[in-house]
């Protein structure tokens, strides 16, 4: 025996919530973006499920090599690019597109040898004002980097601040700025995150980069990933390893922050902000307890939560929990706690083992 929490992880879900991409943007290739460590779910495992992708997107270097590595032959975008010279000949070596984001990485490509074959990414700022080059120097920067013999190929993206607030301005005019700078540039041209996938099919060009809704979350705050027909990938789990009679009037918890109203079951649940449970999910927050949906009461420990056990029978010690997955959306238990379900997915710990499971 274990500690029971685990962290399922449903690979069919995974491949529909991909299937639904396609539908949505059926003439765009897919950049599936698996950055850390595919938001949570275990790299390796979803790459796999991922094979019908035309591309991975990541940060991490040893992450893309580990791609190679397994065999993964589909392109391998790293989004950040390159951060020091010498990590340039290992990209070249495991064809690895850099984006290339600020005039310094172009100093270093400057320097590279001839040899050496690089696919890039051109990042241009378009609003986000984040990552990126301004739009006006893109036509300048395209010329340069068609000068050096070391550049195979240039693609262009940008990425959207607002696309999931559908009635956002900003994408309208982020779009008209991409439009205008990359028009007739020869580049193949990346614009939408996943919610510009399914809200601005304008936006779509000729790759889209999911990441969220690969995952069976929803982008935006006003529909559920159900309405969208994504399902959750991941089913955070538990069980309950104590059960206890509470007096009316008796508090549960650090600071004594839920008051029973009445003599009552309160069960204790093996998970806690040590596994990733958002501290902040405050009491209320929906959990499932043996197939039943129930309520968090009181504080969040690090290994621990407790949870109300009125109108829930035959619940013991051992009896399963969800904390989130299927029966309770990790977008409701995101929203409740102040937060969204990517830091939620992202922020579920080491010691949660991940197991796949391929059921459905
Ligand atoms: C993370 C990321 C995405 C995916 O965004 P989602 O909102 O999760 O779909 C797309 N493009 C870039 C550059 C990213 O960093």
């Amino acid at each position: 025996m274990s500690r029971p929490v685990l962290a399922n992880i449903d690979l069919k879900a995974l491949q529909h919530n991909l299937a639904r991409v396609r539908q949505l943007a059926p003439a765009s290739n897919v950049m599936s973006i698996v950055k850390a460590d595919a938001y949570g779910h275990n790299l390796l495992t979803c790459c796999q499920a991922l094979g019908d992708t035309d591309a991975f997107g990541l940060l991490d270097l040893v992450d893309a090599i580990s791609l190679r590595k397994g065999g993964f032959s589909q392109r391998v975008c790293l989004l950040e690019g390159f951060f020091t010279a010498d990590e340039i000949p290992v990209i070249a070596s495991n064809r690895l597109e850099p984006v290339i984001h600020s005039s310094w990485q172009l100093d270093i490509l400057q320097e590279i040898e001839d040899e050496l074959q690089l696919t890039v990414w051109l990042k241009i700022d378009t609003g986000m004002n984040r990552l990126g080059f301004p739009p006006a120097d893109f036509r300048q920067i395209q010329a340069r980097l068609s000068e050096m013999k070391c550049i195979q190929q240039v693609s262009v993206m940008s990425h959207l601040a607002s696309a999931d607030e559908r009635d956002s301005p900003a994408t309208a005019e982020q779009l008209q700025r991409f439009e205008s700078a990359t028009e007739n540039s020869g580049c193949t041209r990346s614009l939408a995150n996943s919610a510009a996938i399914i809200a601005h099919p304008d936006c779509h060009y000729e790759w889209v980069r999911p990441g969220i809704m690969l995952y069976g979350s929803s982008p935006f705050a006003d529909i559920t990933a159900n309405e969208l027909d994504l399902r959750p990938v991941m089913s955070l789990q538990s069980e309950i390893i104590s059960v206890k009679h509470v007096k009316q009037g008796e508090t549960i918890g650090y600071g004594g922050t839920w008051k029973c109203p009445e003599d009552m079951q309160i069960a204790v649940v093996a998970c806690g902000y040590g596994d990733g449970y958002p501290r902040h999910a405050p009491s209320g927050t929906p959990v499932m307890v043996a197939g039943k949906l129930t309520t968090l009461i009181g504080r969040v420990s690090m290994d621990m939560i407790t949870v109300d056990l009125r109108g829930i029978e035959n619940a013991d010690s051992g009896s399963p929990v969800e904390l989130w997955g299927r029966g309770v959306s990790v977008d409701t238990v995101a929203e409740m706690s102040g937060t969204i379900a990517y830091e939620l997915l992202c922020g579920v710990t080491a010691r949660v083992k991940r197991q796949e499971v391929t059921n459905g």
